[in-house]
C-alpha cells in the first residue's frame, strides 16, 4: 500500500468505521493538527491506536502541562491462560499512578474454579456477565455462600479465605467479572493458594495436622491449580455448610437492585458501607451517561478514583492544579484513574449509553460538585472570581446533578 492511499484510509475510512469518533467534536485522528498548530507525521504511525486516542494525538487547547498517564486498556494486560478460564490484571506495574487500588478481569467457564485462596488485600468484585458460586469462611468459623449474577457485588476482607466457581445459567457458559483490590501493588499471581501450601508441606506434617493417615495426601497436586475445571455444584442450599452460623455482614450485594439517582443526563447508583456494610475499604458508583450527556465537573475529598468502562465511549479531562489538564479517551474494557482531589468530568462521546464503574478506597462515597460549590458560596464572591453576569450566578443549581444532559 502506498503512503498516500494509507493516509486516505486513515483520514476517511478509520473515521467512518467508528461512529463514536465520527460523532464526537474531536479532531480527525490524523494528522495531529489544531488550527494552525501541528503538522503531519513523517515517521511510523499506528492508525488504529491514533483513532482510539484522538485527544492524545491532537489535544484541546485547554490541555496543558505534564500529567501522569491515567489510562490503561485491559487489552494491553498479559493474559494468564488456564484450563477453564483466564485472568489479566491492571496494577501499579501497568498503570504506575494507581498506587491505591488494582484491578483484575477474570473469566471462569461453567464448573471452572478460582481455587480456594486468600490474600492480604481486601477484594471487591462486580459481576460483568454470567453467574458464579462464591464461598468464604471467617475467623470464627462462620460461613458464607451465595450465587451472584450480573450487576452483583462481593467483598472479601483481607485475609479471609474464599473461592469462586463459574455456573451454567441462562445459556451462559460460566461468568466474567472485575475484581478491585485496595492496594495498587496487588498481584493476582501471588495469592495464598490451598494447593500451593499443601504441596510445600511435608506429608507427615499434613498427617499430624489433620489427624489423618499420610496416605490421605498421596494425590495432592504437586503444583498450584489456580484456575481449573471442576464439577458443577449442586443447589446453593446444599453448599451452606452451617459451621458456627452465618457471617454477620453478608459478603454479597445486589447493586442493580438499588434504585438509582436519576437526572436528565443519566443515572447513578452508589454502593458504600452504608448500604453494603461488609465493604469497609471500597466504595463504588455505577454511573450511566446518556449520549450527549456528561458526568459533571467534580472531585473527591477522600481519595483516588479507579474507573472501569463497562460500555460505550467516553472522554475524561482531569485538572491537576498548576495549569495542568489532560484529556483521555476511553472505551469499554479500559481502566481510568483520577489521583486524589483532582477535578474531572467525563463526556459521553458515542451514540450509546456510557457506563462507568468508579471505585474508591474508602468506607464512604463522597464527591464535591463544582456547580453546587459555586451556588452555595456568597454570590458576589463567585461573581468577583468568574466575572459572570450576576443573574447567571443566581441561576446556578444548588442541588448536585451527578450526570448532566447535553
Ligand atoms: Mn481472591
Ligand atoms: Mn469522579
Amino acid at each position: 500500500m502506498t503512503e498516500i492511499s494509507r493516509r486516505a484510509i486513515i483520514a476517511g475510512g478509520a473515521m467512518a468505521a467508528s461512529p463514536a469518533l465520527a460523532q464526537s467534536s474531536g479532531p480527525a485522528p490524523l494528522p495531529p493538527r489544531r488550527g494552525a498548530k501541528g503538522a503531519d507525521i513523517l515517521g511510523p504511525k499506528n492508525p488504529a491506536r491514533a483513532a482510539e486516542e484522538p485527544f492524545t494525538l491532537a489535544p484541546p487547547a485547554t490541555d496543558h502541562g505534564t500529567m501522569p498517564n491515567l489510562k490503561w486498556s485491559f487489552s494491553d494486560s498479559h493474559m494468564r491462560l488456564e484450563e477453564g478460564g483466564w485472568a489479566r490484571q491492571t496494577t501499579v506495574r501497568e498503570l504506575p499512578v494507581s498506587k491505591a487500588m488494582a484491578g483484575v478481569n477474570m473469566r471462569l467457564q461453567a464448573g471452572a474454579v478460582r481455587e480456594m485462596h486468600w490474600h492480604k488485600e481486601a477484594e471487591w468484585a462486580y459481576m460483568i456477565k454470567g453467574k458464579a458460586r462464591i464461598t468464604a469462611v471467617d475467623q470464627d468459623g462462620r460461613t458464607f455462600a451465595d450465587d451472584v449474577g450480573e450487576g452483583d457485588l462481593w467483598y472479601f476482607p483481607g485475609g479471609i479465605p474464599h473461592s469462586i466457581q463459574g455456573l451454567a445459567a441462562d445459556g451462559i457458559d460460566g461468568c466474567e467479572f472485575l475484581l478491585v483490590f485496595d492496594d495498587g501493588g496487588f498481584s493476582e499471581d501471588s495469592t495464598f493458594l490451598l494447593t500451593d501450601w499443601l504441596a510445600h508441606t511435608p506429608k507427615d506434617v499434613l498427617a499430624k495436622n489433620f489427624g489423618l493417615p499420610e496416605s490421605a495426601f498421596a494425590n495432592i497436586p504437586e503444583t498450584e491449580l489456580y484456575i481449573f475445571p471442576g464439577p458443577q455444584p449442586g443447589p446453593l442450599s446444599a453448599d451452606l455448610t452451617g459451621g458456627a452460623g452465618e457471617i454477620p455482614k453478608t459478603f454479597s450485594h445486589r447493586m442493580l437492585a438499588q434504585e438509582p439517582i436519576r437526572t436528565k443526563g443519566g443515572r447513578v447508583r452508589i454502593t458504600d458501607s452504608t448500604v453494603f456494610p461488609a465493604s469497609v475499604t471500597i466504595a463504588a458508583a455505577l454511573v450511566e451517561v446518556e449520549p450527549g450527556g456528561m458526568r459533571e465537573l467534580h472531585w473527591h475529598p477522600n481519595g483516588d478514583e479507579w474507573q472501569y468502562y463497562l460500555s460505550g465511549t467516553g472522554r475524561m479531562t482531569v485538572f491537576g492544579s498548576e495549569s495542568k489538564a489532560r484529556t483521555f479517551d476511553y472505551q469499554a474494557g479500559d481502566v481510568g484513574y483520577v489521583p486524589y482531589a483532582m477535578g474531572h468530568y467525563i463526556e459521553n462521546t458515542g451514540d450509546t449509553t456510557l457506563t462507568v464503574l468508579e471505585m474508591f478506597k474508602s468506607p464512604r462515597y463522597a464527591d464535591i460538585s463544582l456547580t453546587q460549590w459555586l451556588a452555595l458560596t456568597p454570590h458576589p464572591l463567585v461573581q468577583a472570581h468568574t466575572r459572570m453576569d450576576p443573574k447567571l450566578v443566581e441561576a446556578l443549581r444548588a442541588a448536585k446533578a451527578p450526570v448532566v444532559p447535553g
